[in-house]
């Protein structure tokens, strides 16, 4: 999900103070928008349409608080698991209990499991901090294919300092993503127990949930998240309550704050809102027209855009952008960044990946889709595709953040650019299209890209050249 920002700079790397993308800095002379081109009719490719989410999906309701305190937010997570093979316990990921040093301050505790099928539960270490970054449900009797339990779980979120991270409260903005449990299924696999990682970068994988979201907090601050936000209660005992609904999300991003919004519709019916602090670089209606052209953008690339809204609450601090469904959390008014996780709707909020095993999948093709909007030069694109080592590596094969957007970025992003070249665009671009609507929903593998390039011999040569695809 997140994107640092990491640049290429004549080779050598300049790893920006937070997160961001790409090839990106390179050359800020290639920071210019490309001019602008009427945007295709967006379309869902010619292939056999874009796929519908899985009816079992996890039926996941989220109801939180955020205290009075500001700083903690205690809440009941609500899940109905259906899985697609057997098994005897449900496995959460703990995400705001990760090493990353920026998440100082930040921890998660499960505080209660409960439910009819619950025999009992405890946390697994898996390389987080304490009180550990998973949290195991185990169920009195094993489920088969098909049949389904609920569980709820009370817990409770600290929400540390940080400036740039997942979650954190900085400069009168209180955000949370990844702020719960997250159910850790990969529907045809199994739990995902992937260790976490010393690297500014994702490791989850989660399937995407039937969610409904309640957020109280102190009726002066707004909240702009994960859905489509009903308007909030009236003021009672010096809260209100907002409430949205997302069928289709991987997870879930809310950030509260005394934002100034601004909402508008795309041309293709994206509702689209943005909130800044007064003062902010750059004003609410202004975020929102950006956002509304990477949306056309994209959709004239990409096909139509996966979900019906979309948040950018812009954090205090500069950094770069983190990407959840429907919403991004965006540090620092920067355009590219925000194209870049714009494209992650699609890649990683749709098509789905495991974000441990196979980042490229989401973080190369975000990269790549940079590139609509801001061109690479072929100079750029080409130092980056020389990049040594594969850029199918998972992400505990990487000893630095450094190396890691170095490679699954920058030449992830080359080498799809690469593809495209040798392939010619037009087939490319279509079969990229039935990509996505063929992995809808879904978690994809790189099996998926190369059976959707199989008619392109010349981009499947380019990929596996780069190690993103095996020959
Ligand atoms: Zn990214």
């Amino acid at each position: 999900m997140r994107s640092r920002r990491a640049g290429l700079l004549l080779g050598a790397v300049l790893l920006l103070p937070a997160c961001g993308t790409s090839f990106v800095d390179t050359l800020a002379a290639e920071r210019s928008p490309a001019p602008q081109q009427p945007p295709a009719t967006p379309s869902d490719g010619d292939c056999a349409g874009r796929a519908e989410p899985d009816p079992d999906r996890p039926v996941v309701e989220l109801d939180v608080r955020l205290a009075d305190d500001l700083r903690t937010v205690t809440g009941t997570e609500t899940v109905v698991f259906t899985p697609d093979l057997p098994t005897g316990e449900l496995v959460f990921r703990l995400v705001p209990n990760g090493p990353d040093p920026a998440t100082a301050g930040n921890r998660l505790v499960v505080d209660a499991a409960r439910g009819d099928d619950v025999a009992g539960s405890g946390y697994e270490d898996a390389g987080a901090e304490d009180p550990g970054g998973l949290y195991v449900v185990r169920l009195a009797d094993r489920l088969a294919a098909g049949e389904a339990t609920e569980v709820a779980l009370d817990f409770t979120l600290t929400l540390g300092q940080g400036g740039f991270e997942r979650v954190g409260a900085a400069g009168g903005v209180y955000w949370w993503a990844s702020g719960a449990p997250l159910l850790a299924w990969e529907p045809g696999v199994g739990w995902a127990r992937d260790p976490f990682v010393d690297l500014p970068g994702e490791t989850a994988t989660s399937p995407a949930a039937d969610t409904t979201i309640r957020v109280s907090a102190p009726e002066a601050l707004s909240v702009l998240m994960t859905g489509d936000q009903a308007e909030p209660s009236a003021p009672r005992d010096g809260r209100r309550t907002w409430t949205s609904v997302e069928p289709v999300a991987r997870d879930v991003s809310v950030a509260v704050g005394g934002f100034d919004t601004a909402s508008a519709t795309s041309d293709g019916g994206v509702e689209v809102t943005t909130g800044v602090l007064p003062g902010a670089d750059v004003p609410a209606r202004e975020l929102t027209a950006w956002t509304l052209a990477a949306i056309d953008e994209l959709e004239a690339r990409f096909g139509r855009f996966p979900y019906a809204t979309l948040t950018v609450p812009l954090l205090p601090d500069d950094g770069g952008g983190i990407e959840y469904p429907s919403s991004i959390l965006l540090a620092g008014a920067d355009r590219l960044v925000l194209v870049h996780e714009v494209a992650h709707m699609w890649f990683y909020g749709m098509v789905g990946d495991s974000q441990f095993r196979d980042p490229w999948l989401d973080e190369a093709f975000a990269t790549y889709a940079e590139s609509i909007v801001f061109p690479v030069s072929e100079e750029t694109a080409g130092q980056a595709l020389d990049t040594p080592g594969e850029v199918g590596a998972g992400m505990d094969e990487f000893d630095t953040a450094g190396g890691y957007f170095r490679r699954v970025y920058a030449k992830g992003g080359a080498a799809l650019l690469a593809a495209r070249e040798a392939a010619g665009a037009e087939a490319f671009d279509a079969a990229l299209r039935c990509y996505v609507d063929a992995n809808a929903w879904t978690i994809a593998t790189p099996d998926d890209v190369a059976r959707a390039l199989q008619d392109l011999p010349a981009a499947l040569d380019v990929l596996i050249e780069a190690g993103a695809l095996d020959e």
